[in-house]
Formats: C-alpha cells, sequence, structure tokens
C-alpha cells in the first residue's frame, strides 16, 4: 500500500509540461527537509491506497492522460514500482518528480523523471547523488535547480560546468519569496546560461499557499 498525502487534477505549474491538465499524485514522505519547503503537509500520511485504486481514482479525470507522482519523495516507497506499471499499462504518460537524492536506476524508460538537484540555499547541497547522472535521459528528462539568491545561482552554474551538464534540458527556478524572478532573468542572460528558467505557474495562478491545485 502507498502512503499518500494528496490526488488531484490541476494544470501542470513546472517543467517543460507546464500549462498543461495534469493529475498530481502526491505520495507523503520525504528524507529531505529542505529550508523553502511548500509541500510540508506532505511529511504527513494523509490516506493510504493500493495502487489498482489509485488508478480507479484518477480514471475519473478522463480524458486526462497526463501525471505526475510528485511528493515528498516519491521514490522512499518502494511500492511506487507498482504503480508506475499500472500507470503504464493503462496508457498514462508519467512524469516523475524526485529530490535527485534517491537510486533511479529502477526508474523505468517510460517514465519522464524531473530530478531536482539540491543548492545551499535548501541547506542539503551535498544530497545528490551524482551517479544518478547515469540514468538521466538526455532525450527526455529534466534536471531543476531551485535557486534561492545569487550564491545559488553560482552554485548551480559551477555544478552544470563540472558535470558537464550543458546538454540536458536544466530549469532554474526561482524561490518566489526570496529571489526576484527579474534578477534571475538578469543572471541568465548576461551569462548567456543554456537554461530554461521556470516560475511556477500554479503559484501565479492560485497563490502561493493554496494546496490541492
Ligand atoms: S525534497 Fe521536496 S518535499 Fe522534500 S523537503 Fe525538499 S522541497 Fe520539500
Amino acid at each position: 500500500m502507498l502512503k499518500l498525502s494528496e490526488i488531484f487534477l490541476s494544470i501542470q505549474g513546472e517543467s517543460t509540461y507546464a500549462g498543461l491538465p495534469c493529475i498530481f499524485i502526491r505520495l507523503a514522505g520525504c528524507n529531505l527537509r529542505c529550508k523553502y519547503c511548500d509541500t510540508t503537509y506532505s511529511y504527513e500520511t494523509k490516506f493510504e491506497k493500493y495502487s489498482e485504486d489509485i488508478l480507479k481514482e484518477i480514471q475519473q479525470y478522463k480524458p486526462i492522460k497526463l501525471v505526475e507522482i510528485t511528493g515528498g519523495e516519491p521514490l522512499i516507497q518502494s511500492e511506487i514500482y507498482d504503480l508506475l506499471t499500472i500507470l503504464y499499462d493503462n496508457e498514462y504518460e508519467i512524469l516523475l518528480e524526485t529530490n535527485g537524492t534517491i537510486d533511479l536506476e529502477k526508474v523505468p524508460d517510460y517514465v519522464t523523471k524531473i530530478v531536482d538537484v539540491k543548492c545551499p540555499g535548501s541547506g542539503f547541497e551535498d544530497s545528490f547523488l551524482t551517479e544518478n547522472l547515469k540514468h538521466i535521459s538526455l532525450q527526455k528528462d529534466e534536471i531543476k535547480f531551485v535557486i534561492s539568491d545569487r550564491q545559488d545561482y553560482d552554485w548551480a552554474k559551477n555544478f552544470i560546468k563540472k558535470h558537464d551538464l550543458q546538454k540536458y534540458l536544466i530549469l532554474f527556478s526561482p524561490v518566489l519569496e526570496k529571489l526576484e524572478s527579474q534578477k534571475l532573468a538578469k543572471w541568465i542572460t548576461e551569462d548567456k546560461l543554456p537554461v530554461r528558467m521556470q516560475l511556477q505557474l500554479h503559484k501565479l495562478i492560485w497563490g502561493k499557499d493554496k494546496r490541492g491545485v
């Protein structure tokens, strides 16, 4: 049985899928405690369900077939692999948002991974499992840096250079309460950095504290 926080339909607010209607399955529990975490409520389990019952629940959102599994950190629950199989067998397009600290080897190729690299501002700058770079696809996966300040920006820039990530699809996302988006945009253009800046669209639509949207 999987431990869950919430399941809902919304507009995807991040990644290259931003703007599309998307079903969110938020699993409960996380192995980190980032300083800027905006889903602290997901640390506790709200309910439990078998994968088959999760499938039944999301089928109410037909014909939407885009689903994101997020958290918390979804990969700390081994039962997630059954859920991935069931969703794939039922022709869902699956996005997986993960914090980069858990081995990605077992995640099937049909899943699009959006993998965080935690910057110093999170409080967990050494948490990224560098072996995971072997399992991140150049074609379909995305690597995300959440930027709190100039120190994070420079750290992310150096990380990209050090690990030769220029060919990957890289997302830079400002922590809205800490860093003005204009500043981040200016730094990126000054440096001509080949990254995609993103704002959390769902927060712009519904406000920063609204849950389940
Ligand atoms: S990894 Fe994500 S869910 Fe976990 S503490 Fe950090 S921001 Fe919150």
